[in-house]
């Protein structure tokens, strides 16, 4: 599995539990993971909510999403899709931790308000949404994008896989997207022996990795 997929487990691990719940509306991924990054840096997602009556519950169901993932952020909107505030990844909040420190975690509990996030609604909005269950009969959420005219979101690149010949032995081998991005991340160029070539030479120790 590559990241995305990881983190969608994550994600739908949580909208299974806490669309059970009475205050929920609607709940999706934004961003990265929705556009299918194959590597997001980390997992957004939005509910929609009634009122925080369950806060409790939903924070708990976020935090059990850090089994698979630390990097996540719960963004909490009102029936107006108007923010309300984003889950502290704390099980006692407001506490003593450095996180709920931060002026506004905790008020109300288990919730920071804004104080060192700076909502930008249209940069917000921008972004691929990726439904996973509404209580509406069309998604609020993308309903909202359209009232504020966004036709196109932000773009996650794309790659393709690629073939490439093999130097050692004359094989095509793939070289997939996921690995084009690893690739890149790491600061490596494209391979230019196949895996069975570059196992060969593991094996024969001429390499040690
Ligand atoms: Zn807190
Ligand atoms: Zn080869």
């Amino acid at each position: 599995m590559n990241k995305n997929e990881i983190l969608r487990v994550a994600a739908n691990e949580f909208a299974e539990k806490t669309h059970k719940l009475s205050s929920p509306l609607e709940i999706a991924i934004i961003g990265s993971v929705a556009g299918n990054d194959p590597y997001p840096n980390d997992l957004d997602l939005v509910i929609i909510i009634r009122n925080l009556e369950e806060i409790a519950a939903v924070a708990k169901y976020a935090r059990q999403m850090s089994r698979h993932y630390h990097g996540w952020e719960v963004f909490l909107f009102d029936e107006n899709v108007s923010i309300i505030g984003r889950i502290c990844h704390r099980k006692k909040c407001p506490g003593q931790s450095v996180d709920c420190s931060v002026p506004g975690c905790g008020e109300p509990p288990h919730l920071r308000v804004h104080s060192d996030f700076k909502y930008q609604e249209k940069i917000f909005f921008n972004s691929p949404i990726d439904v996973l269950w509404t209580s509406f009969k069309t998604s609020r959420l993308l309903e909202h994008k359209d009232e504020l005219g966004i036709t196109e979101s932000r773009r996650y690149p794309v790659l393709e896989d690629i073939k490439i010949k093999c130097v050692l032995c004359g094989k095509i081998f793939l070289f997939t997207a996921s690995e084009q991005k690893w690739y890149k991340k790491q600061g490596f160029s494209p391979p230019k022996r196949c895996p069975d070539c570059i196992e060969r030479e593991r094996i024969k120790g001429l390499r040690n990795w």
